[in-house]
């Protein structure tokens, strides 16, 4: 666990001419379930999971609602949302924080209730200054129909209530974002909305992505195996690495707007064995303090990457020299092959259209050449760097080890890490 490796902020050509400050890179979870909504454990045993493995922060973004006001539970109910049989889940929440911690009483048919405790509450118990912050969030799930439109709202003050089944996806993804904005310029806050796995039933396209340009951020890897990363052959341009390099492509070469930022998070929900569970996926966040603002703040300015298991020391952009370098803290017997992948200009812009399943949202997709998101270069050094000629629309990394993932969304996946798009401002 390398963690905070102190850094200066003035080498960051990013933010250069700034005051010299120490830096560090913290790693956090953006999108997490609690039995606020639909995950199956109490929120505090969660975060105490994410403490215990290295994070430096945690946002539980539950749906549609914040972690407020008063809620109980039976613990039938809480038991029923086990995937694996095993020790009751309240007798593992007393066994952590203590009889005194938890709160039950029985309800007029005599069933045993447990309160769940809302963040305000649970945070005193976890958080360590400089240490271990949560972060307050939800999971906006809007839609239209059966279609899921899900967008995380992270740094919030006030729950939001989704605006669902206008005309368009665009249009709830757009008028969602837009409450978010709203929320963030009346509290006078950052806050971050990032639109959650696309191909969650194949609900959003690589066009959709790159036309809301109110979205700045969105999420290349989810750790929900349902969410399916990777795409599916028959779909066109549903892998979500294409996704993002299609709609960055479109954004900057057509609609003069900023590339998508790349996301990777857990969306995890089972705490007790099962499919959904926490520890795939994370962010790392340059930024001189552990506090929510100054970590929004940061992401807003491009400094993160994401990870599924690489780490990166240093990840750096200079436009003076258009040289964008990584380290990687490499390990011993592990091979990383970096990927530098971008559009020039020029790129071949025909599409075909491919029909994909009738009952998708997008019947019929668009297959896009291969120079969209093409990988200019390709190297095994662990302090690979790039040098952008200015023929380039933007430029990524992408570091892929040969080391598997301990606990992999689908068989044969290895550890990633990917930086955001440069070489565009
Ligand atoms: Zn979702
Ligand atoms: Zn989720």
């Amino acid at each position: 666990m390398i963690r905070r490796i102190p850094l200066l902020v003035a080498s960051i050509a990013l933010i250069a001419g700034s005051v010299p400050a120490e830096s560090h890179w913290f790693k956090g979870n953006t999108h997490t379930h609690s039995l606020w909504s639909d995950g199956n454990d109490f929120p505090e045993m969660i975060a105490d999971w994410y403490l215990r493995h290295g994070y430096d922060f945690l946002a539980m973004s539950d749906h549609n609602l914040l972690a407020r006001g008063d809620k109980w539970m039976t613990e039938e109910a809480i038991e029923k949302r086990k995937i694996v049989l095993g020790r009751k889940v309240l007798d593992k929440y007393r066994a952590r924080f203590g009889a005194e911690w938890v709160e039950t009483r029985t309800d007029p048919s005599g069933k045993l209730e447990v309160r769940l405790k809302p963040l305000e509450e649970y945070r005193r118990l976890l958080e360590k200054p400089g240490r271990f912050l949560l972060v307050e969030a939800e999971e906006i799930s809007a839609g239209i129909g059966k279609v899921p439109i899900h967008i995380n709202a992270v740094n919030v003050v006030e729950p939001i209530t989704p605006i669902k089944d206008l005309t368009s996806i665009r249009e709830v993804m757009r008028q969602n974002l837009q409450l978010v904005a709203a929320q963030a310029a009346s509290a006078g806050k950052p806050m971050l909305a990032h639109i959650n796995h696309p191909n969650f039933k194949w609900a959003l396209t690589a066009e959709d992505l790159a036309h809301v340009i109110e979205d700045r951020y969105f999420e290349v890897f989810n750790g929900h195996p349902e969410t399916f990363t990777l795409g599916d052959p028959a779909r066109a341009t549903s892998n979500t690495e294409k996704m993002w390099d299609v709609a960055s492509t479109i954004r900057i070469a057509e609609l003069k707007a900023p590339p998508l930022y790349g996301i990777a998070s857990d969306d995890s929900h089972h705490y007790h064995g099962g499919r959904v569970t926490p520890g795939r996926g994370w962010v790392m966040v340059r930024a001189e303090k552990l506090d929510a603002d100054t970590l929004v703040s940061a992401m807003q300015g491009g400094d993160f990457y994401c990870s599924s298991g690489v780490v990166l020391n240093e990840v750096r952009y200079d436009p003076s020299t258009r040289k964008l370098k990584l380290r990687i803290k490499a390990q011993r017997g592990v091979k990383y092959v970096t990927e530098f992948r971008g559009t020039l200009r020029g790129y071949d812009r025909a599409v075909k259209e491919v029909p994909a399943d009738p009952k998708d949202a997008s019947p019929v997709r668009l297959q896009y050449s291969d120079d969209v998101g093409k990988v200019l270069a390709r190297t095994e050094a662990t302090e690979p760097e790039f040098t952008l000629t200015g023929d380039e629309l933007f430029v990524r990394a992408v570091v892929t080890s040969t080391n598997p993932h301990p606990n992999p969304a689908w068989e044969g996946q290895v550890e990633q890490a990917w930086t955001q798009p440069v070489g565009w401002e």
